[in-house]
């Protein structure tokens, strides 16, 4: 029997690196797809529609909602984000790896549903320095930014549901550890069971 491909999942607060993360782990490791989630909110100055997000409204997410078409969903800063869960099998089927990146409520529904999801969380070594992050990417008002910290308590009191924690201080070196991470789950015995014979 072919080996499934892993799930992947990468949660962080806003601010903290993830999407770089993201990114340089899909350039450089061509078994790992990026599912592209579903969103109500607005694209962003650059963002593509079916690169970043799908993009729909309201009324068309709901519609998706109801025909089953996210293997989980939820609703974050005020919009309505979805995984699609027709990507997902059929990414993990095909023995590729998928990376989602989503929030924390997301990944826990994915890890009911999938009990080998390897689960990342990703942040900066203090709040401190998450704040002047936010700051300094000149992206967000200082109200936001403010939400965005209280947000990112209530985040980090999911961390004992998660395998593994990156503390994003040197972007190079974070990388360096996410792909660590998933070379040992790569090639855990748990994950090698078919070859390993299961005794
Ligand atoms: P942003 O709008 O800044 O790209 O993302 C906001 C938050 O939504 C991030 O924490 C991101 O990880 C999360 N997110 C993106 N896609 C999904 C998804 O499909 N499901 C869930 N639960 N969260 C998502």
């Amino acid at each position: 029997m072919k080996k499934k491909g892993m799930i992947i999942i990468v949660s962080a607060p806003s601010g903290a690196g993830k999407t770089s993360i993201c990114d340089a782990l899909i350039k450089s490791d061509k078994n790992i797809v990026y599912s592209v989630s579903t969103t109500t909110r607005e694209p962003r100055k650059g963002e593509k529609n079916g690169r970043e997000y799908f993009f729909v409204n309201d009324s068309e997410f709901k519609k998706m909602v109801k025909t089953n078409m996210f293997v989980e969903w939820a609703k974050v800063h005020d919009h309505f984000y979805g995984t699609s869960k027709k990507v997902l099998e059929q990414t993990i089927n095909k023995g590729k790896d998928i990376l989602l990146d989503i929030d924390v409520q997301g990944a826990v529904k994915i890890k009911k549903q999938y009990k080998d999801a390897l689960m990342i969380f990703i942040t900066t070594p203090s709040l401190k320095i998450l704040k002047e992050r936010l700051i300094k990417r000149n992206k967000d008002s200082l109200e936001v930014i403010k939400r965005r910290i209280e947000n990112a308590k209530k985040e980090l009191t999911y961390l004992p549901k998660y395998d593994y924690l990156i503390l994003n201080d040197k972007l190079d070196k974070s990388i360096q550890e996410v792909k660590s991470v998933i070379c040992a789950e790569r090639l855990s015995i748990k994950r090698n069971k078919n070859i390993c014979g299961g005794k």
